[in-house]
């Protein structure tokens, strides 16, 4: 069942070790049917250069395991959580991509610094409250995806204006329409962080960009009156 979107967080889960955002088992990508309401994600802990389309694991909005001979990823009940928040996600990959690892540590968002940034996310890229004790004790990956949603509520915007956050003390996760979407914008959200983190150097601290500019570039590509790149 569902091969296509098996193929296609195959590819995701491949793609962000491509792009080196991932070494060892430190990521996963899933893919989201809205229509079966199932989640294809990878299997936990099984080695990028042996695993197939085949090995994804398909799974229900409660956690139970549809298909699959392994076991899901450990990180399956943020995944579950996101996607029963926000049906609208087709993709979601977590990483610990170095940058943006980096401000999730120390506990920073990413503010919009330049056009790069506004051509993905429409404003800052948040930062997640650390999760406290008790949430770390009992269903510590469900409530990962609770703190997350908390964020957007707080921010009043949705995961898909801006397809990145970063959790704090932990790491980063990106959205998209598609897993390879997904895959695209963590990449993405990876080298923004890396150039907010030296363009703060340089100027002393984040200081955000023209918000006319930062609309400018976001809403020529994304939204009803889009006109970047061809129909
Ligand atoms: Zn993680």
């Amino acid at each position: 069942m569902l091969e296509t979107l098996k193929k296609d967080v195959y590819e995701a889960n491949l793609e962000i070790v491509k792009q080196g955002l991932v070494i060892y088992t430190w990521g996963n990508a899933s893919g989201f049917d809205p229509e079966k309401k199932l989640l294809v994600i990878k299997p936990s802990g099984v080695d990028y250069d042996t695993m197939g389309p085949e090995d994804m694991v398909v799974v229900d909005l409660d956690g139970n395991v549809v298909e699959g001979s392994y076991k899901p990823s450990s990180d399956t009940p943020t995944h579950r959580y996101l996607y029963k928040t926000y049906p609208e996600l087709r993709g979601i990959v977590h990483t610990h991509s170095q940058w943006a690892t980096t401000f999730a540590q120390a506990k920073q968002n990413i503010p919009p610094l330049g056009t790069t940034h506004a051509d993905y996310f429409y404003g800052t890229i948040p930062i997640t409250r650390p999760l406290n004790n008790e949430e770390i004790a009992k269903d510590y990956e469900w409530n990962t995806g609770a703190v997350i949603r908390e964020i957007y509520e707080n921010i009043g915007q949705t995961p898909l204006e801006i397809p990145g956050v970063l959790v704090a003390e932990h790491g980063p996760f990106a959205f998209g329409d598609s897993p390879a979407k997904a895959a695209h914008n963590a990449k993405v959200m990876e080298e923004v962080a890396k150039m907010a983190y030296h363009t703060a150097i340089l100027s002393g601290g984040f200081k955000s960009m023209n918000k006319q500019l930062l609309d400018k570039h976001y809403l020529r590509k994304h939204g009803k009156n889009a006109y970047y790149g061809q129909k």
